[in-house]
């Protein structure tokens, strides 16, 4: 019997969501229960024997993906949300985009200084979303003992620009 893996339940949608870009569509891996509960349990086994203290986000899908391996570590949950999104006081990072630039923030009081951190998020591409996210943890005192994606497109740097960092980056597939 040939047993799906988790890059099976990807579909991959070009020209989206401009021409040139071929996105991958993880919504198809949410939908399906045994591909959704893969992908949460092969993403935190790295993580499941260290001390994590809190799960953090990107948006939005890395909710969907951080908000279930939180559950599963039995540890809190924090959002990294893009700017004028998040009520109470917060700080702001930065980041440069292909055109542009974007800006991302994080509650002051949702980390505190010596916590451990693991971030969860969809797709690692040139991994300017997640080092914003690395910097906001840091500026609030903790420790990112990792980055864990579903995919990775190495082509793009990303888990190289995280590893320059001193960050364990933990893919599922390319
Ligand atoms: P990076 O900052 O260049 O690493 O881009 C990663 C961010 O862009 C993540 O938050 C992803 O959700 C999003 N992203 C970029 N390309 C794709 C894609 O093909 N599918 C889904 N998300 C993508």
């Amino acid at each position: 019997m040939n047993r799906r893996t988790v890059q099976d339940y990807i579909r991959t949608i070009p020209d989206f969501p401009h021409e040139g870009i071929m996105f991958r569509d993880v919504t198809t891996l949410f939908n399906d229960p045994r591909g959704f509960r893969m992908a949460i349990d092969l993403l935190l086994h790295p993580y499941a024997g260290m001390d994590i203290d809190r799960v953090v986000g990107l948006e939005a899908r890395g909710f969907i993906l951080g908000g279930a391996v939180a559950h599963q570590l039995a540890v809190g949950f924090v959002p990294i949300r893009k700017k004028g999104k998040l009520p109470h006081d917060r700080i702001e990072q930065d980041y440069t985009l292909e055109y542009g630039t974007a800006t991302v923030e994080i509650h002051t009081d949702a980390i505190q200084p010596g916590e451990t951190v693991l971030i969860v998020d969809d797709l690692l591409a040139t991994g300017g979303t997640a080092e914003a996210g690395i910097k906001l943890i840091e500026r609030l005192g903790g420790k990112v003992a990792g980055c864990a994606f579903v995919v990775d497109l190495p082509d793009l740097g990303g888990r190289k620009r995280l590893e320059a960092l001193g960050v364990d980056v933990h893919a599922l597939c390319a």
